[in-house]
């Protein structure tokens, strides 16, 4: 079977981790917690970082930090990972579902003013397969209502819009080192907290509401409990891995570039007779090569694809179920339409696609799919 992801080991990952071991402190915010925030604030040039055990746990962070309360509402694209609706559900929030743009699962922003009333205080935004959102409208429209914005930044590490790092335009931004990610640590991510009124309590936070972090650093004589929070730092271990992938970073992306390139030239033909259609990248040089992802006419040939790919031995995979029709969401809420991100998530593939993806393996996957097209219409 091939698989929909491998994880890539760049090279220094068991020396950092035997490292971190000698250094006698493998809890967090150590030696390599430090240089994993600092070079990926630096390298990316974004505000303060933090390193936490996950992309979920650094958005549960920014719930707590934007003070979310009961009755509080929060707009985010229906399209979406299940972390951010969670996050702000559990701090009581009710969540505004956004629709799809037409060509892109992104969120549509003309949709966005509409939702808007006195108790929205958040608009959670996703840069989806690594492509910014209309960064231009969400600044605008977020200082008109006086909201906060939330970038998750999870598919979208190193990308920029015009010219300004992704995980730079909102208040606070989040990532995601889970293994299926451009960068891993197994399971891990990162809060960036760009509005410098949020800094000393996201630290706080982060230490399960101590202020332990300045005490560390001697600027209290001893810690205490001063707010709300949990524990939301990873090992050592975690960040010791995660080092020699940041270290990487450039050397990874041109293999996933090289990669994305050799899917999109070997399924141009599809889209030449017009059988799938890929999802618009703006510019070459902006392709973070994330996923290679691509959209079929309806469900009924996303389903037979899939099926007669994994019979094929290839495991190709769909993406996001809509939230807004998942069956929490809909004991929550009343149902919505949203076309788009409904077509989205019926029509949406996603091919085996890492690191060290190889150009046999690679080939036998677009060959399959040639087949498949093949056999279902007079090719
Ligand atoms: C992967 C992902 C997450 C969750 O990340 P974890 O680190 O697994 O918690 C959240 N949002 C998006 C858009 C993601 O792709």
């Amino acid at each position: 079977m091939i698989s929909f992801n491998k994880p890539y080991i760049s090279g220094n990952e068991i020396k950092y981790i035997e490292d971190s071991l000698t250094r006698g402190h493998i809890s967090g915010n150590g030696y390599y917690t430090k240089k994993c925030q600092s070079l990926f604030a630096h390298k990316f040039k974004l505000g303060k970082c933090l390193l936490t055990t996950s992309c979920t746990d650094a958005l549960e962070m920014c719930a707590i930090l934007l003070d979310i309360k009961e009755g509080d509402e929060v707009i985010m694209p229906s399209y979406n990972f299940v972390s951010a609706a969670n996050a702000f559900i559990m701090r009581g929030a009710t969540i505004k579902f956004v629709d799809s743009n037409k060509n892109h699962p992104n969120l549509d922003v003309t949709k966005i003013r509409p939702l808007i009333n006195a108790r929205t205080k958040v608009i959670v935004i996703v840069h989806y397969a690594g492509v910014a959102c209309d960064m231009d409208e969400l600044v605008q429209l977020t200082r008109d209502n006086n909201l906060s914005l939330v970038e998750d930044t999870a598919h979208a590490i190193g990308g920029t819009f015009k010219g300004k790092s992704l995980g730079t335009f909102g208040s606070l931004a989040t990532f995601s080192f889970h293994e299926t990610k451009n960068i891993t640590s197994g399971e891990g991510g990162m809060l960036v907290i760009n509005d410098n009124g949020l800094k000393e309590r996201a630290e706080i936070i982060w230490e399960k509401g101590t202020n332990r972090t300045a005490f560390y650093r001697g600027e209290v004589d001893k810690y205490r409990w001063v707010d709300l929070g949990s524990s939301f730092l990873p090992s050592e271990l975690n960040a010791a891995y995660l080092l020699a992938q940041l270290e990487s970073f450039d050397e990874i992306q041109i293999l996933r570039i090289n990669a994305w390139n050799r899917y999109a030239k070997g399924i141009q033909s599809l889209i030449d007779k017009g059988h799938i259609s890929q999802l618009p990248i703006p510019e070459e040089e902006d392709n973070l090569a994330h996923m290679f992802a691509f959209t079929v006419k309806d469900e009924a040939t996303r389903n037979d694809l899939l099926t007669f790919l994994k019979a094929e031995g290839v495991l190709a995979v769909f993406h996001y179920l809509p939230l807004h029709l998942s069956p929490y969401y809909l004991k929550l809420s009343k149902v919505a339409i949203l076309p788009y991100c409904e077509s989205f998530a019926k029509r949406l593939v996603r091919l085996p696609f890492y690191t060290d993806i190889s150009l046999d393996i690679q080939e036998f996957v677009v060959n399959k799919m040639i087949d498949f097209f093949k056999e279902r219409t007079d090719f």
